[in-house]
């Protein structure tokens, strides 16, 4: 049933420009409880080992989103008449400083999940997942990890011995068993390398890998059916990693890897996959300080993000209107 309050602004009423821009025009709460699913916004690029300023990705990505709209032609789903739905701001953070932030992140997180609403999360940089994690599996269980990313970000330490970068989120999800790497896969791994081991310590970790060239032999309809396969009925925590994306398509992340998917292949993808049991989602490593004339990564990041809302309102049973 739909919930007006829980809706967009209508965008044939009231002009995009006009307003505060929350996250698709929806409704600002200041908690999840009523709520389906939470929009939150986790400001850190305190784990960036590169071009920082991932900080400002969440207000970037709301300044996007007031283009999209509620239906999602693709699910044949309207989004907001299958889940209610709020843009409940940004979770603190202290910047520069990253075990206070991801205690403050996690914590969060944590107030969603016990207000029974799903977090779909806008980074910040990729070192913000961990504390979600933390926030999800407590409650959950193990989670299948379903992770786009040029990188596999299962190193071990930066810098002499930090455990906690954009870089490591995915190493320590599965030694503090967040995750169960058996029923988890990571997508668009490619480029140069620091070792001849960085793709294969996924493996090692338990995890299936798909690279870019991979997915291009694989085709999208097999690769959805890997992904559905793997996950099986567990439930999904979904992480996408803007620099999937080629940069041609997204120039605006911390890390760019070029020779990657275009912003219609990625999204093709994400809209051939299977509704699954999803409790959580983030999309990460928006860096609008890097982004292309008329905020193209804002935009697809937006846009990413509205696909996981549709695939989330699909898995619930969302029906035309
Ligand atoms: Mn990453
Ligand atoms: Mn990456």
């Amino acid at each position: 049933m739909t919930d007006p309050a829980a809706r967009p602004l209508d965008s044939l009423s009231l002009p995009r420009f006009c307003g505060v821009p929350s996250f698709m025009r929806l409704p600002l709460k200041s908690d999840a409880r009523d709520l389906d699913v939470a929009i939150l916004g986790l400001p850190s690029d305190n784990g960036s080992p590169f071009r920082t300023g991932a900080r400002m990705g969440p207000n970037a990505v709301r300044a996007s989103s007031v283009m999209l709209r509620p239906i999602n032609p693709y699910r044949g789903v309207d989004v907001f008449a299958a889940l209610r739905c709020a843009d409940l701001g940004d979770a603190p953070v202290v910047p520069g400083y990253m075990p206070r932030t991801l205690e403050l992140l996690e914590a969060a997180v944590r107030q969603v999940v016990a207000d029974g609403a799903l977090p779909l999360c806008l980074g910040g940089d990729h070192g913000v997942s961990i504390a979600e994690l933390r926030a999800l599996a407590p409650r959950h269980g193990k989670l299948a990890l379903v992770h786009f990313d040029a990188h596999s970000d299962t190193w071990d330490k930066y810098f002499g011995g930090e455990r906690h970068s954009a870089g490591t989120p995915f190493r320590r999800a599965v030694e503090e068993a967040l995750v169960a790497p058996e029923h988890s896969i990571q997508i668009g791994m490619r480029g140069s390398l620091f070792g001849a081991d960085d793709v294969s310590q996924s493996l090692a970790l338990g995890y299936d890998v798909v690279t870019t060239d991979e997915m291009f032999v694989l085709g999208i309809e097999a690769l959805a059916r890997r992904i559905a396969a793997r996950v099986g009925d567990r439930p999904v925590f979904l992480t996408f990693d803007m620099d999937f994306v080629d940069p041609a398509f997204a120039p605006g992340v911390q890390t760019p890897e070029a020779g990657g998917p275009s912003a219609r292949e990625t999204l093709a993808l994400l809209r051939a996959m299977r509704p699954m049991r999803l409790v959580g989602a983030d999309v990460v490593e928006i860096n609008p300080a890097y982004d292309g004339p008329g905020q193209i990564t804002s935009l697809l990041a937006a846009t990413v993000a509205a696909e996981i809302l549709a695939l989330i309102a699909e898995g619930r049973g969302g029906a035309p209107r």
